[in-house]
């Protein structure tokens, strides 16, 4: 059997020029775990070219959702952002990664944190019911540029609260928490910074970090994962990974050149 199936372009949201969403038919055959990423792409002279992507979706959904980068010279994106509805993209059967709940501990309060197309993974955890049921407050920390790359802004603070199943769950433990670097938004500055500082947890009206109750998944550059990483060890936190689990897991949104 292939390692791969072709799946259909359903939809297509492009939400800025650096930025888009797109939505596939889903094989009834694929299995994953929300917080999984896999290897999709294009067929380009007959040959796949694929790249690691998180999926946006929830795994009791039928359709996929992927959100991408667009890269101008880069060999997957500058092709997959012309990408039209009904054009085939290739969806590894494998999805893999380390951003499960269930490779973190029980704990009282779990932080998502994200810059970028980081937020992908936790778009599907924080729609899967479980997560709800293991974590008492659930707080989802977005990191851009600008105001117009926080994708699915919307969906979070209008939409999911309102949801037919979820929107209890979603209105009393969610707390979203959006942060912009370039340009003015009512919260400003790097993530680190702002949990450094003590003033994301001041914004939120939230006790500071405790590894003794908080749960933590990064997902963001390199250079922020080194980062926060040295902050949490440095707090006591100790890092899980997919046969042991911990106080925080991380996973990367990019690989730098
Ligand atoms: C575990 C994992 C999960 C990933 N999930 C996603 C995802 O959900 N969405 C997504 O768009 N990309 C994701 N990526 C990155 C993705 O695999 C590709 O790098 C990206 O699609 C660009 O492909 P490319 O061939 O056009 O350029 P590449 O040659 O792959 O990348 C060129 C350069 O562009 C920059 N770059 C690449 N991706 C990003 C990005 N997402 N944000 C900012 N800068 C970037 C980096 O500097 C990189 O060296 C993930 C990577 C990993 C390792």
């Amino acid at each position: 059997m292939s390692a791969f199936n072709e799946e259909r372009v359903l939809s297509i949201h492009h939400w800025t020029d650096r930025l888009f969403t797109f939505k596939t038919t889903r094989d009834a055959s694929l299995r994953f775990s929300n917080g999984h990423f896999t290897m999709i792409g294009l067929r380009v002279n007959d040959k796949p070219l694929l790249r690691a992507y998180s999926i946006v979706s929830a795994n009791y959904e039928d359709h996929l959702e992927f959100l991408s980068i667009k890269v101008p010279d880069g060999p997957l994106t500058s092709r997959l952002q012309h990408i039209q509805v009904g054009d085939t993209v290739i969806v590894g059967r494998k999805p893999t990664g380390t951003l499960l709940i269930d490779y973190l501990l029980p704990g009282k309060r779990l932080f998502l944190l994200s810059t970028g197309t980081g937020l992908a993974p936790f778009m599907s955890i924080v729609r899967d019911p479980a997560t709800y049921e293991k974590f008492e407050q659930i707080i989802l920390v977005h990191g851009v540029r600008q105001k117009d790359e926080l994708a699915y802004h919307d969906l979070l603070v209008e939409h999911l609260p309102a949801h037919e199943f979820l929107g209890d769950m979603i209105s009393s433990q969610l707390r979203y928490y959006p942060t912009v670097t370039r340009e003015a938004y009512r919260n400003m500055g790097r993530v680190t910074d702002l949990i450094q500082t003590g003033k994301m947890f001041e914004d939120l009206d939230l006790p500071p970090l405790d590894a003794a109750g908080d749960r933590v998944m990064i997902c963001g550059s390199p250079g922020m994962l080194r980062d926060l990483k040295h902050m949490l060890e440095g707090q006591g936190f100790v890092e899980g990974n997919t046969s042991k689990p911990g106080a925080f897991v991380i996973e990367r949104a990019f690989a730098e050149q």
